[in-house]
């Protein structure tokens, strides 16, 4: 994975979780939802913004306790349960065993955000190995694959995944060959499950964020070229976690229900293609 060990603590300002004006209305009240990733970054995000519409949260996460335990702090402040599962999602076995124990903890699983993720820039294709291609496809779309086989095995009518892609799945991104191609495959995966799924009443979309402020880029890039990706949206500048939140409770609420197989964007205005 892409974090340096208490990146999260050493960032100023602290990235924003959850908009202080952000007031849930129940929109998911006993819903229970798996977060890959979720101990940080968006992935934390989405979880407590679930937590405040009355969600039970189960995080995966990698190896970064303290962020763990952070979160879960959050969720329980927000009166739910947190359930922390360590492990490394390009593992299939793992997968099974992280959903087997939501079930164990919880007794079904209603929501999966497929979200883990890791890039690693080169600018030169030819140094891009198999090493760096085997991390990042496993980790970025079989992992993806891995928990929605596992979920759907418990899955109902109504529940529903929500994969994250990238804007760097609908620009060029040449210093990013591999992880975009991750990125355009999650977008087609989505697409794909879903027209598969809908007849079953069960949903999937996908959000394609643009640059945010996370421990994923804060490690990856410096200061000024995390600028200059802002300065390629409309709004001049990354976004905050917070405000990807509630694009997760969107798509996860009822309030979506005629939606599936649409990536919803949400990147400061930047213009996409496709
Ligand atoms: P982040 O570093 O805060 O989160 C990434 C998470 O993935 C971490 O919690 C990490 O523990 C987890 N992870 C990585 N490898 C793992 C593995 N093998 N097993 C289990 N967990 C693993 O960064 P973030 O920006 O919040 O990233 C979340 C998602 O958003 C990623 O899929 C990323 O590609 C996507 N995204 C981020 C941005 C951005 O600008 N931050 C933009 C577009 C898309």
């Amino acid at each position: 994975q892409n974090k340096q060990p208490g990146i999260e603590a050493k960032m100023n300002p602290a990235p924003e979780v959850i908009k202080e004006s952000y007031k849930g209305s129940g929109k998911l009240m006993d819903k229970v939802a798996l977060i890959t990733g979720g101990d940080s970054g968006i992935g934390r995000s989405a979880a407590v913004h679930f937590a405040r519409e009355g969600a039970q949260i189960a995080i995966v996460y990698f190896d970064e306790e303290e962020d763990a335990k952070d979160t879960r702090k959050m969720i329980t402040e927000e009166g739910r349960t947190c359930l922390l599962i360590k492990g490394d999602v390009k593992k299939p076995a793992f997968a099974k065993k992280a959903v087997e124990q939501v079930i164990k903890e919880f007794g079904k699983i209603n929501i999966l955000v497929n979200n883990a993720g890791i890039q690693v820039p080169q600018k030169d294709p030819k140094k891009i190995d198999d090493k760096q291609l085997e991390d990042t496809f496993r980790t970025n779309i079989f992992g993806y694959f891995y928990f929605a086989h596992e979920a759907l095995e418990h899955f109902q009518a109504g529940d529903c995944i929500i994969n994250t892609t990238s804007v760097t799945a609908y620009r060029s991104s040449p210093n990013l060959i591999d992880y975009s191609s991750t990125k355009g495959a999650i977008t087609s995966f989505t697409r794909s499950l879903a027209t598969n799924l809908a007849k079953s009443g069960i949903r999937v979309n996908a959000v394609a964020p643009g640059p945010v402020w996370t421990p994923l880029i804060v490690s990856t890039f410096d200061e000024k070229k995390i600028k200059s990706f802002g300065s390629e949206t409309a709004m001049e500048r990354a976004g905050q976690p917070s405000e990807l939140g509630p694009a997760y409770v969107f798509l996860a609420s009822e309030d979506a229900s005629f939606i599936t197989g649409q990536v919803i964007h949400v990147n400061g205005g930047e213009v996409v293609n496709g």
